[in-house]
């Protein structure tokens, strides 16, 4: 027997800090929301140990533990929060049409608003001692991290915007940045390639590569490799920052939603509005400037809000008609 089709009011994709923040407002807000969590449960942050930068922590936090308190905030006002992956989506084009989600290829679900905080992922070289040295020294986030190497000194492979803009960042932290780029040049814009040359204690190395991550339980030191010459370097590090790029998690909404180049789902002015009415989008899935667990928190906030308004204005609107 097939199962029914569950209709609900507002549907949240994904358990970040923004879907957490959409969660509580839209709970509150009595829209009675069922998130799914995906296959990260709390998100990025639950990959982190240290949150110093969060308000309301004085002391720090470690990123799972605030992704707890997260979720039983929002549980305290009524949020279903289910275990499970979204991996089907149908979004009306109707202003008050029901949109279709299928969860883990099965489960049907129509939902009248839907709030997508999917996030996204950061890029990683993928070689076994990075892999084994995440959270041991091994980040994507220099902005998250950098504090902790305060005085130390790191090293940070990339060559992009971002890159050397995270280069210029750790530069002002700590004692010095050894910048690894794999081409003979750095992609980013001119103006940032100045600013990383202008600092004295950043060294760019062209034509390399990381060769190893060196280190037990904590890093302590990086095997680089000339991929020209092939010859190998070690230099004396604790911090490795990885800056290749992030894959917003958007590849299910394809077709379905406007998005940048780069698949970044776009949205309308200041608020959270995707092309599809009833369909808002917030955190790092709509953010490739930012990426940071306030600011997801603060769209997921401005989603509900959004979703609320939505649903006011339609309901109005069909009481007028009848
Ligand atoms: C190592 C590291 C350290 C960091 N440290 C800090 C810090 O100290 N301070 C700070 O402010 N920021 C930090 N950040 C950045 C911060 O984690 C992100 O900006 C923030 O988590 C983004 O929140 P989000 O809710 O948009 O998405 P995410 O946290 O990325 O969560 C996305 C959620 O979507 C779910 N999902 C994805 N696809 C689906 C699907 N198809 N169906 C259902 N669910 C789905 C995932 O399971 C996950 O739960 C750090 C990031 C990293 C990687």
């Amino acid at each position: 027997m097939s199962e029914q089709i569950e209709r609900i009011k507002t549907l949240i994709i994904g358990s970040g800090p923004a879907g957490y923040t959409a969660a509580i407002y839209a709970s509150r807000a009595d829209l009675k929301p069922v998130m799914y969590t995906g296959m990260e449960p709390g998100g990025q942050l639950t990959t982190t140990t240290e949150v110093d930068n969060f308000p309301g922590y004085p002391e720090g936090i470690d990123g799972p533990t605030m992704m707890v308190q997260l979720q039983q905030q929002a549980e305290r006002f009524g949020t279903e929060v289910r275990i499970g992956m979204v991996t089907a989506v149908d979004f009306s084009d109707e202003p008050g049409g029901v949109h279709k989600i299928t969860v883990d290829d099965s489960k049907q679900i129509e939902a009248e608003t839907v709030i997508i905080s999917t996030g996204a992922s950061a890029k990683y070289l993928n070689i076994p001692s990075e892999q084994r040295l995440r959270g041991g020294g091994v980040s994507a986030c220099a902005v998250c991290d950098g504090f902790f190497y305060k005085g130390q000194e790191v090293a940070i492979v990339g060559a992009g915007d971002t890159a050397a803009e995270e280069a210029s960042y750790l530069a002002n932290i700590c004692e010095k940045v050894t910048m690894l780029v794999r081409k003979d040049y750095m992609r980013a814009s001119k103006a940032m390639q100045h600013r990383v040359n202008s600092l004295d204690n950043i060294e760019v190395r062209y034509n390399t590569e990381v060769d190893e991550v060196l280190g037990d339980q904590v890093v302590e030191g990086l095997r680089m490799v000339n991929n020209q010459t092939g010859e190998k370097e070690d230099i004396a590090i604790t911090g490795l920052f990885i800056a290749i790029g992030h894959k917003p998690n958007t590849d299910i909404f394809k077709g379905q939603l406007d998005m940048d180049d780069t698949g970044y789902i776009l949205t309308e002015g200041k608020s959270t509005k995707t092309n599809k009415p009833g369909v808002f989008a917030s955190g790092d899935v709509q953010d490739k400037e930012y990426r940071q667990a306030v600011t997801a928190a603060g769209t997921g906030c401005m989603a509900a809000l959004d979703a609320e308004r939505y649903l006011a204005a339609i309901e109005s609107k069909e009481a007028l008609v009848s």
